[in-house]
């Protein structure tokens, strides 16, 4: 399963408009519902067995024209990634980790039969659209624009042999507003057992669209089970801890932390990857193993288990402070945002904004 070839040293064609006003662009960005408001710009590539990627595009934000048979609208190949660019008190513009979206893109996409895209590619089609859309880069701790780059299945045709000979990549952004308001708030999480994410040998591992779509009617249990999220269990024993909504989990104990291990059927985070350096760089112990929902059970109760936290590109750490099952219901601790979540929350996000020396090289000037 080798990536298909690709051709490298695209050039880009450069249509940028003027875009929004700026009294509308300030009003628009003052607390932005997420997801909601799109910058003005994207950025386009597309690709054909026979040319390789071409036509790579910055150009206005808008519809994409698409025949009705277009693949992707029925066999759902499509993969996508999700980052954010943080603007520094010196009016520079960073973001977190992108070369790791590169390669989690092109892991996705062998998974799923496209095309690989050059890292450097990727990575000249976020500075492309950084820089048309700068002044939609928000400043203030803990906002930051949003980039969605995502590739879909564009050939025309409902038969369904192989993989589509076409695709189109493209990049979108839109900003986002500190996740938590007036503080962080412990979320609540609903373990369910009548619905698994992923299994062995399927999709799990790849940020594919498909794997989204089948996580709805679980939201919708945990709502009713008074929950905000959604604990994945492997999907053969129902045993094991997968992850959490579209985060990754840890687990502390005291001084140690575990996060489930990267068996085929969770998603490898980038957050996740950054946590287990940034608790080894504070003296912690880290550890990837399993996790299975009566240890957890137990060890709450015990007092073993003193924290559990989410961490995910949109809530970066989230502090876990109650879990349901079917058996019953138990508190992490108090419920309240513990010290190591904390700790690492203030550190990663201390990171970001440059209040916090990066060590490892994570942020990269845009
Ligand atoms: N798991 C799933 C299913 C996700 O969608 C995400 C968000 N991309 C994560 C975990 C966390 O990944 P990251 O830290 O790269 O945002």
């Amino acid at each position: 399963n080798r990536p298909l070839e690709c051709r490298m040293s695209l050039e880009f064609s450069d249509r940028r408009v003027a875009g929004t006003p700026d009294a509308e662009r300030a009003r628009l960005l003052t607390d932005p519902v997420f997801g909601q408001v799109l910058t003005d710009h994207m950025v386009t590539i597309k690709w054909t067995r026979e040319r390789g990627w071409h036509d790579a595009l910055l150009g206005p934000y808008g519809p994409l024209a698409l025949d009705p048979a277009t693949q992707v609208f029925h066999y759902g190949q499509e993969i996508f990634e999700g980052l954010k660019a943080y603007r520094r008190e010196d009016g520079s513009i960073v973001s977190f980790r992108p070369d790791a979206n590169a390669a989690r893109l092109n892991s996705s996409a062998v998974r799923m039969a496209m095309p690989a895209l050059p890292e450097e590619t990727f990575l000249e089609a976020l500075r492309l659209l950084l820089d048309a859309d700068r002044d939609w880069v928000p400043s203030g701790h803990g906002n930051s624009l949003y980039l969605r780059p995502f590739m879909i299945a564009t050939q025309r045709s409902l038969g369904f042999y192989d993989a589509s000979d076409s695709y189109l990549f493209t990049v979108i952004a839109c900003p986002a507003g500190a996740y938590f308001k007036g503080g962080v708030e412990p979320v609540s999480v609903w373990i369910t057992t009548d619905y698994s994410r992923a299994a062995d040998g399927g999709t799990g591992a790849a940020k594919c669209g498909g794997n989204y779509a089948g996580t709805l009617v679980a939201q919708r249990q945990a709502a009713e089970q008074g929950c905000d999220q959604v604990v994945w269990l492997d999907s053969k024993e129902r045993r094991w801890v997968d992850e959490m909504g579209t985060s990754n989990m840890f687990f502390v104990h005291g001084d140690r932390l575990v996060t489930p291990e990267l068996t085929g059927t969770l998603l490898s985070g980038v957050t996740r990857d950054s946590v287990l350096t940034l608790a080894r760089d504070l003296g912690l112990t880290a550890e990837e193993g399993r996790v299975s929902v009566e240890q957890w059970r137990a060890d709450a109760a015990s007092g073993r288990l003193t924290e559990v936290f989410s961490c995910g590109t949109s809530s970066m750490i989230t502090p876990v402070g109650r879990a349901r099952s079917a058996q019953g219901e138990w508190l992490m601790g108090d419920g309240r945002p513990g010290p190591v979540t904390l700790r690492l929350r203030e550190e990663l996000m201390g990171i970001q904004s440059g209040e916090r020396p990066d060590r490892h090289g994570w942020l990269h000037k845009m």
